[in-house]
């Protein structure tokens, strides 16, 4: 785990990470490519994240099981949270330092348009064994 730190384009928020797992996931969902533009490359930073700006991050409330945070004043994506483990996952390129970073699991595989492709080799988890893992959480 590595401690980290990040900032926004207009500077307003701060986020500072105590434990980033640099095995990083790439999310090919619909919803992540919308909001992005391309699929999101995120790692995992647990709980022990510091905000400070926090009057400058707006929730939007994705999806059932999670919430994504942006900049107010830049519009810069901030992280993908879930709410019932208040996890984050952040976007990998927000934190311009970090080491041994390394592409570990493409989610929603089976979604993931023709018009790219990673060579990376790595995990790959459908639509079906994620709604799978949801539903045995509700
Ligand atoms: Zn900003
Ligand atoms: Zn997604």
């Amino acid at each position: 785990m590595i401690k980290s730190e990040a900032k926004c384009l207009c500077g307003a928020v701060k986020i500072t990470a105590e434990e980033i797992d640099p095995m990083f996931t790439v999310c090919h969902c619909q919803s992540c490519r919308t909001w992005g533009g391309a699929p999101f490359f995120a790692v995992k930073c647990g709980t022990k994240v510091k905000i400070e700006g926090i009057d400058k991050v707006k929730m939007y409330e994705s999806s059932s099981w999670a919430s994504r945070g942006f900049c107010i004043e830049c519009g810069t994506h901030l992280f993908y949270k879930l709410k019932e483990s208040g996890e984050y996952n952040m976007p990998v390129g927000l934190f311009s330092s970090l080491k041994g970073l390394k592409m570990d699991i493409q989610y929603f595989s089976d979604v993931r348009p023709s018009y790219y492709c990673f060579s990376n080799e790595t995990k790959e988890i459908t639509t079906a064994e994620i709604m799978a893992f949801f539903a045995s959480k509700m």
